[in-house]
């Protein structure tokens, strides 16, 4: 070991001596668990290699094409790559993907038609997806189109509700949404174990209905993915776990070859599908990212059980809570007081490498029906792999913080957090 001292380096970026041993402690009861999640980062490193390696990718792959892009080579790799790591038969992976929700979109109207029916059997899916089903009226929704949805709720012990499940379906069921990551639901977020349970008793009602994952947070977490277990359809956003902070934008749909290619027609055009969509220069830093992904997930959960671990004893609720296994990377803390979320919002911004200098405000934003507070300092712009913090401003004035490319990034954050927090609240310790 060097004999340079860490906490003065700390010190020059503001952290008292006090909130770094303080961390320091609590960090050193943590390497079994960051242990733990290593051990799962090697195991997806190795499958994504062996995808790579598999698919002969080269340094030809990683050049842009332009137009039309046909014979992309590059696209066509990466899309082997991807379904070779969620062992499925055919992926589309494209920077033409807006974010998660429009691959979501994708992917349900892709394989929707008038007359079907989507049932979510674990309640209310993502605020964006909404206006998608048409739940809020609105122009363009799949209701528009005449496809119908209905929703199961968990039971309130958070286990699925059997048989509401089993009388909700019915011979127009064509489609069943599964949402991973609890997103800002009050919901535990669902093992990839559980989602194999669920599919495994829709598909013995229903062999036909389609299976579809909203994987949004939840990839490389776990050794499996949700296709492991059954899924037909699983979809996220590459600037969140699977973009390895690399990728600028995209999403991906992966899955049943039919489905992938349903859900390309309605990307591209009828007819088109597949075979045309110039990368234009994103293939190189969607492979590279891809390849990060694993350790890059690791970081962000690392940092998340750091979070619980640090805010617990203060008695600030933690979901998950400091002990939980961890099945997505985002972590709620709730710190009861308007002041204390600004101050944790605060330190997370003044702890990133763009834009630290700026302070956090809540603000009015479309869609929430109170004020709202959001850290980022990214690369990416509301790249969400990338340290982040948002809040609703009422109560129980709750955290909602993910991300960070590396851990000592993410603990630095949290250990920024800290400070302002203890700095307005001198009562705390
Ligand atoms: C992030 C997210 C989405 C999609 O969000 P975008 O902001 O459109 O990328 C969908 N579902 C869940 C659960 C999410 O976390």
């Amino acid at each position: 070991m060097s004999n340079v001292d860490i906490s003065s380096i700390y010190g020059s970026l503001g952290i008292e001596k006090r909130v770094f041993d303080y961390c320091q402690n609590i960090e050193k009861r943590l390497w079994e668990r960051y242990y733990a999640i290593d051990r799962t980062a090697e195991y997806n490193q190795l499958k994504v290699v062996h995808a790579m390696q598999k698919n002969k990718i080269g340094e030809a792959h990683l050049y842009p094409s332009t137009g039309y892009g046909y014979n992309d080579i590059g696209r066509e790799g990466l899309e082997r790559v991807y379904a070779d790591t969620f062992h499925t038969e055919d992926a589309l992976v494209r920077p033409h993907i807006t974010c998660g929700t429009h691959a979501l979109h994708v992917a349900l109207a892709g394989n929707l038609r008038p007359g079907d029916e989507i049932l979510s059997p674990v309640g209310k899916p993502y605020d964006t997806l909404d206006e998608i089903i048409g739940i809020r009226p609105s122009a363009g929704s799949l209701a528009e189109y005449g496809i119908t949805y209905r929703q199961v709720d968990l039971l309130p012990d958070g286990s699925f509700d059997w048989e509401g499940i089993r009388q909700a379906m019915n011979e127009r069921t064509k489609l069943v949404e599964i949402q991973r990551s609890k997103g800002y639901a009050v919901r535990p977020t669902l093992s990839v174990e559980r989602i194999g349970e669920l599919i495994a008793y829709i598909k013995r009602l229903r062999p036909e209905v389609i299976c579809l994952v909203d994987n949004c947070y939840g990839e490389f977490v776990e050794e499996q993915e949700p296709s492991d277990l059954g899924a037909d359809l699983v979809v996220g956003s590459l600037i969140k776990n699977p973009g390895g902070g690399l990728a600028p934008i995209g999403g991906y749909i992966v899955g049943k070859k039919e489905y992938v290619e349903q859900a390309a027609y309605r990307l591209t055009a009828p007819g088109l599908g597949k075979e045309l969509g110039a990368s234009l220069g994103t293939t190189a830093s969607f492979l590279q990212g891809f390849f990060l992904a694993p350790t890059v997930t690791a970081a962000a959960l690392k940092g998340a059980v750091f979070a619980a671990n640090v805010f617990e004893p203060f008695g600030f609720p933690a979901v998950p809570n400091a002990l939980e296994e961890r099945y997505d990377i985002i972590q709620a803390i709730s710190f009861g007081k308007p002041e204390l979320l600004t101050a944790f919002c605060e330190g997370i911004q003044a702890a990133a490498p763009i834009d630290s200098y700026v302070v956090p405000t809540p603000w009015a934003m479309p869609g929430y029906d109170s004020d709202v507070i959001m850290a980022a300092g990214a690369f990416v712009s509301g790249a969400s792999i990338e340290l982040s913090a948002d809040g609703p401003m009422k109560p129980p004035y709750a955290a909602y913080f993910q991300g960070g490319l590396t851990y000592p990034h993410a603990k630095l954050g949290i250990m920024k957090a800290l400070q302002r927090i203890v700095d307005i609240d001198s009562k705390l310790w």
